[in-house]
């Protein structure tokens, strides 16, 4: 047989009906191995964001036909709880009616006209309405092209060109933010990868999280993720956002808070509702998007209007503020309401009891509002790690064992020890009773190995 005719599942055949087997076109079902060696063929390494390898834990991915609500089904037709939600693009849940209603509805209209729409309008206002800071929006194709652009904001604006960010923050795959830290404490970056020269990065500090680093009127802006969600689940120390505020405003360097995880996340305000601390900027990523490609900068009207075409830092998007990641956006937006993050904290609230009571003792779980994160290893004896040092003494082969028995019972948590684990409307009571079930059975297949 020739490798194009290696069946493939088309999720359209399944329906939207809740169909349990995958449908597929062709001579039966293919394994998630051969289609994952087909697809190693034709992308490096299998995946389109390297995140998503099983580079950490081992293994192959499953490769996914289709999710509904709490779950995912990989091509051999599996049902998994998943708790990845694309890292948290996805809060409603899989194929949410009203996500699929609003694309179906937007795709018969264009896809893309290099021309303003009305949606676009709707989702910039819709942001603000809900976040006081960013007076002004401008909407571009993901949370990295939103990092990147406030970095050039900052430094256009002040004429300044230090960006201070925090060690274990992650701010995308963007040349001046891929920057390693020292140890303990505010160091020049070092490049965080090859191909990044240390000239991109020789003005950025990288500082300890948690800490207010000096910060004077060489720096352009201070870049920072409100809650660390990509060490784990880090919440900010008491003191340590308003003090980063107070020190911004001293030294005339914008405060920009990273908000790609908890923007829509934490609450219908983010982490700066939550903590009550205004950054100068924002920048937004997955949830804005309802599951599609999508990022946006907010701040400051006058700040804002440094970008072109009104002022003098360049900024274009031949995709930006699409037609499609508009309309999902803003159906994801409309089902948003304040009781539903009260709903979603809730859920979240039960998922750590549900780890914390399956993995007892030598595990810390953090949760911060809807976001909750798992450390293991007896290093942390219990306390809630505050920076990249004691989030890294997590167990990362722990981790990579609690991924596979998790997977082999039917639930997904992203491969990667550093992750935080999502929950959603999609994730109902009887879901996380499932799911409570689920870890009780992987914790004691880890502990009695056969
Ligand atoms: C995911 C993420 C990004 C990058 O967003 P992409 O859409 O993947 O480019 C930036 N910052 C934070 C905090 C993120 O979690």
């Amino acid at each position: 047989m020739s490798e194009s005719a290696i069946p493939f599942c088309d999720p359209i055949a399944c329906g939207t009906a809740g169909c349990d087997a995958v449908v597929c076109i062709g001579k039966g079902v293919p394994s998630n191995d051969t289609l994952f060696e087909r697809t190693t063929r034709a992308i490096p390494g299998g995946v389109n964001s390297s995140i998503r390898a099983f580079k950490a834990v081992g293994g192959r991915p499953y490769v996914v036909a289709r999710g509904q609500g709490a779950h995912v089904y990989d091509v051999e037709g599996r049902r998994y709880i998943d708790l990845v939600q694309s890292y948290g693009a996805v809060i409603l849940g899989h194929a949410h009616p009203a996500i699929t209603r609003a694309l179906n509805a937007a795709a018969v209209d264009g896809t893309s006209f290099g021309a303003p729409t009305p949606r676009e309008m709707k989702l910039a206002e819709a942001i603000s309405e809900r976040v006081p800071s960013c007076e002004r929006v401008r909407l571009m194709n993901s949370g990295t092209e939103a990092t990147s652009t406030v970095v050039r904001l900052a430094r256009g604006l002040t004429g300044r060109k230090k960006i201070i960010i925090f060690d274990g923050n992650f701010h995308g795959a963007t040349d001046a933010l891929l920057a390693a830290g020292g140890s303990g404490v505010a160091t020049l970056g070092l490049p965080g990868t090859a191909g990044v020269p240390e000239e991109a990065v020789a003005n950025t500090i990288v500082a300890p999280y948690n800490v207010v680093p000096d910060i004077d009127d060489t720096i352009a802006a201070v870049i920072v993720e409100p809650v660390a969600a990509n060490m784990g689940v880090v919440a900010p120390a008491p003191g340590f956002l308003e003090g980063l505020r107070a020190a911004c405003d001293r030294a005339g360097a914008l405060l920009v808070f990273d908000e790609v995880i908890t923007g829509f996340r934490l609450g219908l305000g983010g982490a700066q509702e939550r903590f009550g601390v205004r950054p100068d900027l924002t920048c937004f990523g997955k949830v804005i998007g309802g599951g599609l490609p999508i990022g946006a900068v907010g701040g400051r009207r006058d700040v804002m209007e440094t970008l072109s075409p009104i002022g003098k830092v360049f900024h274009a998007g031949t995709l930006a503020g699409n037609p499609m990641a508009t309309a999902a956006g803003l159906a994801a937006l409309s089902q948003l309401t304040p009781d539903v993050y009260v709903e979603i904290e809730r859920r979240a609230a039960r998922l750590a009891r549900i780890i914390g009571d399956a993995m007892g003792g030598g595990t810390t779980v953090t949760r911060v509002g809807t976001l909750v994160g798992v450390h293991l290893g007896e290093k942390l004896s219990g306390r809630s790690p505050s920076n990249f040092d004691e989030a890294k003494t997590t167990d990362e082969p722990s981790y990579a064992r609690l991924f596979h028995a998790l997977l082999a019972n039917g639930v997904a948590l992203a491969p990667g020890a550093y992750e935080a684990l999502f929950v959603g409307l999609g994730h109902d009571d009887a879901v996380m009773d499932d799911l409570a079930e689920r870890f009780v059975a992987a914790a004691r297949s880890i502990a009695t190995p056969d």
